[in-house]
């Protein structure tokens, strides 16, 4: 008997790590028919839009990583922007994902009607499709401070995510960084590497971890060619390290928590040597309730004499720097903002609404939330990935896209099979999913008493709060007890396979 089943339309939208993924997952699974669109012109995402130096990624290289396109050519433990840029780049030429790509076409509208998602871009183009895969990521829209006078400044001012390379910074510039976060660490110590007079104005001091970073030899290249074995013991060694130390920590595993406490006050104790600097980068907060940063370099920086700890706080920004609550001016001639991003534009700003016409906006007034970070009421046969509630603050996000893209190539499966035209999270599922979700967040490290992005406007973390391997388990098979199904009279074209 032949089997019939469908061969479904695709929209992903963003051709970043996760829209790379996903178009490479829906191949494999047999589906053709796929078009990406991507606002700007190359792929890579974050790592196409932060080139601020010393730009890196704190999850070991060899993990974050696609499982099925190691790379032995990673230059170090921690990779550099740059490379991880190439290896996305490398990626989606091997695989031809490209082809399918739309550059420089951003989705202004996404509409959902009666089984077909119709989407409409920026170059005035518009598709039709059953699936839309939402791949925009989470910190790509920058936050700017909202302080006193800053359109004032007459220098020159850029956020990190918008690094401005046309600015020359030596050591006749005097250079002022707002933030003291993930980025601000990395960024910091290369501009005190220039010379450049930099003052740091930190509002909050952050805890830090020292895991050493080391350049892979030609030699272990090249043995990591031969034998691929050897990048994959350095991948699961990574796992390991994140799965039972570092995500265990911050979600409340005594032995963990205390042994991540341990490190990051051993390494404020041992890296700063004067007391009265000790004391201003102390937390006064939970090892892990912001996201510890990775770092061995902040802290030798901070300590060079061209480096200013600042954190009186800020008054105002004047034409000519920034003046603190102490009286204090703080001539500039560059300020760079690195005060992170907006997180909760998830899909922003598209116009994007379901069914009824329903705004995102409306549909998420009370609450950001989704089943299992990915599907939305009145949403059907879309998929958010990274949504609200994936393991953001513990893991690889390329081992999660993984996850949560053999999620969406099996629903996508039940739809060809025949078994629905049209699927959406049953609302009571959501509602279940948060209490779940909310319960473990009680015992979690981010909600020891500090602001970060990881919180809502309710003051709930967006995070999982269980081990990763619960969420793998999890995400093995939808649970269609949760998801409303709808089979309409077949309008949909079918393919005889
Ligand atoms: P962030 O962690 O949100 O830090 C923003 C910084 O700006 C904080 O120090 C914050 O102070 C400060 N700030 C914000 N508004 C301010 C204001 N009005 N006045 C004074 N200070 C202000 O942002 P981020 O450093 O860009 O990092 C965001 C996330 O990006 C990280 O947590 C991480 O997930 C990701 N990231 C990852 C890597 C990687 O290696 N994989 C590298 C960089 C970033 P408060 O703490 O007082 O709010």
């Amino acid at each position: 008997m032949t089997a019939t089943i469908r061969n479904p339309s695709v929209v992903i939208i963003g051709a970043g790590m996760t829209g790379i993924l996903m178009t490479i997952k829906l191949r494999n699974a047999g589906i053709t028919d796929i078009v990406v669109l991507e606002k700007k012109e190359s792929v890579g995402g974050t790592w196409r839009e932060n080139t601020y130096p010393g730009a890196a990624c704190d999850v070991p290289s060899h993990m974050y990583t696609y499982s099925f396109e190691p790379n032995p050519n990673w230059s170090h433990f921690f990779a550099r922007g740059p490379e991880i840029r190439k290896y996305f780049e490398h990626v989606a030429n091997k695989y031809h994902v490209k082809r399918d790509i739309r550059f420089n076409e951003a989705v202004t509208d996404a509409h959902y009607d009666e089984g077909k998602w119709t989407v409409k871009s920026s170059k005035g183009n518009t598709y039709h499709a059953d699936f839309v895969v939402c791949a925009t990521g989470i910190l790509h829209h920058p936050k700017f401070p909202d302080i006193q006078g800053i359109e004032n400044f007459k220098g020159k001012m850029f956020h990190t995510a918008q690094w401005d390379h046309s600015v020359n910074i030596d050591k006749n510039t005097k250079v002022g960084v707002i933030g003291t976060g993930s980025t601000a660490a990395q960024a910091i110590p290369e501009l005190i590497n220039t010379g450049a007079d930099v003052s740091i104005f930190q509002r909050t001091p952050q805890w830090l971890m020292n895991l050493p970073d080391f350049r892979f030899s030609d030699a272990m290249k090249s043995l990591m060619t031969t034998f691929p074995i050897i990048s994959k013991i350095h991948r699961n060694t990574g796992k390991f390290f994140l799965e039972h130390v570092f995500t265990k920590a911050v979600t409340g595993h005594f032995f963990q928590k205390h042994f991540l406490q341990f490190m990051c006050k051993a390494n404020l104790r041992l890296s700063i040597k004067d007391k009265i600097l000790r004391e201003k980068l102390r937390p006064d907060y939970q090892v892990g309730c912001k996201r510890v940063i990775i770092n061995s370099t902040f802290y030798k920086g901070i300590q060079k004499e061209n480096a200013h700890l600042i954190t009186d706080a800020i008054e105002c920004i004047t034409e000519t720097g920034i003046q603190t609550k102490d009286g204090k001016h703080h001539d500039l001639d560059v300020l760079v903002l690195s005060t992170g991003f907006n997180p909760f534009n998830f899909m922003r700003p598209m116009n994007l609404t379901g069914r009824n016409n329903l705004h995102i906006d409306k549909a998420w007034d009370k609450k950001i939330k989704a089943y299992r970070s990915m599907m939305l009421p009145d949403y059907p046969n879309f998929f958010l990935m990274l949504g609200p509630n994936t393991p953001i603050g513990n893991f690889s996000v390329i081992a999660m896209s993984e996850v949560q893209g053999d999620y969406v190539v099996k629903m996508i499966d039940k739809w060809r099979n025949n078994e629905f035209d049209e699927f959406e999270a049953k609302p009571e599922a959501i509602d279940e999913f948060n209490a779940y979700v909310k319960k473990g967040l009680k015992g979690t490290s981010w909600v020891g008493g500090c602001q970060s992005w990881y919180l809502d406007p309710d003051g709930d973390p967006i995070l999982w709060p269980y081990t990763w391997g619960r969420w793998v388990k999890e995400m093995q098979e939808p649970q269609m007890q949760h998801i409303n199904t709808q089979s309409f009279e077949h309008t949909h074209s079918k393919h005889a396979v």
